[in-house]
């Protein structure tokens, strides 16, 4: 069975992609899956493009018609935790909702009905994972806990404020984990994810965010992926 990498954005899939010298294209739910080996392993490579709903959508059709065995998500996420900085990694052990909100019938950022509001990686994967990125990036300053997702890219310093205040223990804030995270529980699908932080989630958010997509980010990706399917 494949192992799914998913990516939020061009650059990343595109880094994935030149890695993968027989990759075919196949079409589901809208979206371009891309099936074929990468370092001699079976997997499906795809754009989940941006938000809770299209990384649901993404992570259903690579469960139900791709049958992937696993999901590792490679991506950017702003840091919001004191001491989470540009370039630093992040690897999930959970996820929460920071936009969820049914209160006051549910606790906030609980997901009504799931009587939870944090979504736990795995943790044999996320191990795995960590190993990677060690060896892809020994230098790379690395942390390990919650992150949070939400649809909004969060570029002021006051929600970026409010949200580290609501949420102390929040290592970074990005816009897909939780969305996965969820399918994967439904499903009991193996998940792991690793963002490098792009920004600072503040007022200066979008000029290092685009300035970093670009300089940086698809080749930490690709050196993770690298790392992580040959360890
Ligand atoms: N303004 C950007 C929007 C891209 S959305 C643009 O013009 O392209 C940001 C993507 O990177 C999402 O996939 C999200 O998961 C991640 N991300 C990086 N920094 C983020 C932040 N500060 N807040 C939310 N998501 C962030």
């Amino acid at each position: 069975m494949p192992i799914a990498i998913v990516s939020a954005m061009h650059e990343e899939l595109a880094a994935v992609l030149a890695f993968m010298p027989d990759e075919h294209r196949q079409v589901a739910a809208g979206r371009a899956f891309w099936r074929g080996h990468l370092h001699g392993k079976d997997v499906v490579a795809v754009l989940s493009r941006i938000g809770k709903v299209a990384a649901a959508t993404t992570a259903t059709a690579l469960i139900e018609r791709f049958q992937v065995d696993s999901i590792l998500f490679t991506g950017v996420a702003g840091g919001l935790a004191a001491g989470v900085g540009v370039g630093d990694v992040v690897v999930a052990d959970s996820f929460l909702q920071h936009d969820m909100d049914a209160s006051p019938i549910f606790p906030r950022y609980e997901v009504p009905l799931y009587g939870a509001s944090r979504f736990a990686t795995d943790a044999a994967l996320t191990a795995r994972l960590l190993a990677a990125v060690g060896t892809a990036l020994p230098s790379a300053r690395v942390h390990h806990g919650l992150v949070a997702s939400g649809d909004r890219f969060v570029s002021t310093t006051a929600e970026s404020r409010a949200l580290q205040q609501a949420l102390p223990e929040v290592l970074a804030v990005e816009m897909e984990g939780a969305a996965i995270a969820q399918v994967c529980r439904d499903y009991g699908v193996p998940f792991a994810a690793v963002r490098t932080i792009s920004d600072r989630a503040d007022d200066a958010a979008h000029g290092d965010f685009l300035q970093f997509v670009q300089d940086i980010a698809s080749r930490h990706s690709a050196a993770i992926v690298e790392a992580f399917l040959r360890g």
